[in-house]
């Protein structure tokens, strides 16, 4: 059976099932069809449960390297040996269903469904984002159609339109062409959804009351006269928060084994935080004795960024950290392409080791207990496995195979044990990478040199006028969050292994000030992808009785 077949013939729990083993009190969800619910949100500002483990990755190939699948298997393997674990999981977006990467819930016998419906709009939260940013966009534009009251200055709008497909047509566009009916002319751009400000928004928010706060502190541009102006200030922080009132309650689903997934909230965690809500996170823990999360992309990104801004934000820190390594992302690293992927290459994997290591380094520097889940590829053969391992056992790191994708639960029984055990100790002081009070360049400072080993930064001309236009009005006092390539630990995609001798290249910065958070632009990262040559669009299809084929 191939991954959509073993997904299609999977039998779920009916939502209420999943619900009432879980004691949610029927008044706290709605169910969406037989197998979705939006439960509410949790009342609670902290919870006692700390017993939080974070996925995370070396630096993957650009298939993926199995965080999700590992993640679900975990938690599944969790449930089969007695823990009782809820995993929370950022919902799809529809950029990279249809772009290179497809679904994402999971393969192989580690999936979470009902998969289409989940790839494919899932309950609308992205949609809503989507219309409350745009709607945002167009109010903001009447404003200035009609008499421009606040002298918003048209040039100067950093807000900007937002859409869930990648288009690169739409990276730099003219509004407003036309007569003078057509609204005032001006230069704008469209971005991923899952790159928003507002996506941020809804990931952060701790409540309605914060969800409206948040956007109201949206800054938007600045007057004529070079005076900030914030969504409160021309008014429309409540029918933006109303769009979104049903988005923000987190959304609950199973895994194929009837594990209960809060999936809720998708940012990209290259152009973006990364990670799923604080409220799908804070449903695990609440639910669930254990709670396993997942952040995006390769650990100097997701993992980063959940330590330095997330955790803080949710007031918890994972315990243990689980950093997926497999076979032909270390070779990835040494052939930089994945023609030659499925040939045995034991010297690749033990050169690809140096980028698996520095992640590891620098994780075990926090303080969190860390460990490595080996994820199995059908290809692996023994003799690149076992060098892997004499790597990792050399350098004394905690690690267990996975093999959840082709058995299940029974592929994670030994990483499950693992993690379980580490979960059980007790944690000593965990240092994070930076300190809140530390200025913005020394943030920005802190993680180049301490998590990519860069040998420092160096700021554009726009940068600089950007870092000081934020100290003038004490902005730089918020966290950061860097948009870099998540293939390289520089901002050069092609920089492979663990490189040095590089400085991170600063393109400009931009305060987010309801997310709370000043956006690092480095390199050449963009924030609007496009489609590959072989968009997985095309792997979709519909049958005659309206089933949904794909993406496989
Ligand atoms: P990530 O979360 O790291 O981006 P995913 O878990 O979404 O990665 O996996 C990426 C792709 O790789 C998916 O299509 C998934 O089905 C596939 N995959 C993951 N693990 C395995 C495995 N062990 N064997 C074969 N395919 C796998
Ligand atoms: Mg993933």
């Amino acid at each position: 059976m191939n991954e959509l077949e073993i997904a299609q013939n999977a039998t779920k729990e009916p939502i209420e099932q999943i619900c009432a083993r879980l004691n949610i009190d029927r008044k706290k969800y709605e169910p969406i069809g037989n197998y979705i619910a939006k439960v509410q949100i949790p009342s609670e500002k902290k919870l006692d449960n700390d017993k939080l483990v974070l996925v995370t990755a070396m630096n993957s190939t650009p298939a993926g390297e199995g965080k999700t699948t590992l993640s679900i298997g975990l938690a599944d393997a969790m449930n089969a040996r007695g823990y009782n674990t809820v995993l929370a999981l950022r919902e799809p977006s529809m950029g990279p269903v249809m772009g290179r990467k497809g679904g994402a819930t999971g393969g192989g016998y580690s999936q979470v469904v009902p998969r289409a419906e989940i790839d494919l709009h899932f309950t609308g939260d992205f949609h809503a984002i989507q219309i409350a940013n745009n709607t945002l966009a167009a109010l903001i534009d009447n404003d200035i159609y009609q008499g421009n009251p606040h002298q918003l200055d048209p040039k100067s709008i950093i807000f900007t339109r937002i859409l869930d497909v990648n288009d690169r047509a739409l990276r730099e566009i003219v509004i407003g062409l036309g007569s003078r009916v057509n609204g005032v002319t001006r230069p704008d751009q469209f971005e991923i959804t899952a790159a928003s400000e507002l996506m941020a928004i809804l990931c952060l928010a701790e409540d309605y009351v914060d969800l409206k706060k948040r956007i109201g502190s949206i800054l938007i541009g600045f007057t004529y006269s070079g005076e900030p102006v914030t969504v409160d200030q021309l008014g429309f922080a409540g029918p933006i928060a109303a769009i979104l009132s049903k988005a923000l309650r987190p959304n609950l689903v199973q895994t194929l084994d009837h594990t209960p997934v809060f999936m809720h909230g998708g940012p990209f965690a290259n152009i973006a935080h990364g990670a799923n809500s604080i409220l799908a996170t804070k449903l695990a823990l609440k639910y669930g004795d254990y709670a396993i999360t997942e952040a995006g992309f390769g650990a100097d990104l997701g993992a980063e960024k959940f330590i330095d801004l997330v955790s803080r934000k949710l007031g918890t820190l994972p315990k243990v950290i689980v950093i997926v390594a497999s076979v032909r992302s270390l070779k990835f690293q040494v052939l930089g392409s994945m023609t030659d992927m499925q040939k045995e290459n034991v010297a690749a994997v033990k050169e690809g080791y140096v980028n698996l290591q520095q992640h590891l380094n620098n994780l075990t520097k926090t303080g969190i207990k860390v460990v490595v889940g080996i994820n199995k590829f059908t290809n692996d053969t023994e003799e690149e496995l076992a060098a892997l391992t004499q790597l990792l056992d050399q350098d004394h790191f905690n690690w267990a195979i996975s093999e959840t994708y082709e058995l299940g639960a029974d592929g994670g029984k030994q990483l499950a044990e693992l993690v379980h055990q580490q979960l059980e100790k007790p944690i000593s002081k965990v240092e994070r990478f930076y300190d809140s009070s530390d200025d913005l360049e020394t943030k920005i400072e802190k993680v180049a040199t301490k998590v990519y080993h860069a040998d420092g930064i160096e700021l554009s001309p726009a940068a600089r006028k950007s870092l000081a236009e934020l100290k003038k009005f004490h902005w730089d006092e918020l966290p950061i969050c860097i948009a870099k390539t998540p293939q390289s630990f520089s901002d050069d995609a092609g920089l492979l292994g663990a490189p040095k001798g590089f400085t991170l290249q600063i393109r400009d910065l931009l305060p987010k000030l309801g997310a709370g958070f000043i956006v690092v632009y480095t390199g050449k990262i963009l924030t609007m992808p496009g489609l590959p040559q072989h968009p997985a669009a095309l792997d979709i299809d519909l049958d005659a009785k309206g089933n949904i084929l794909g993406p496989v």
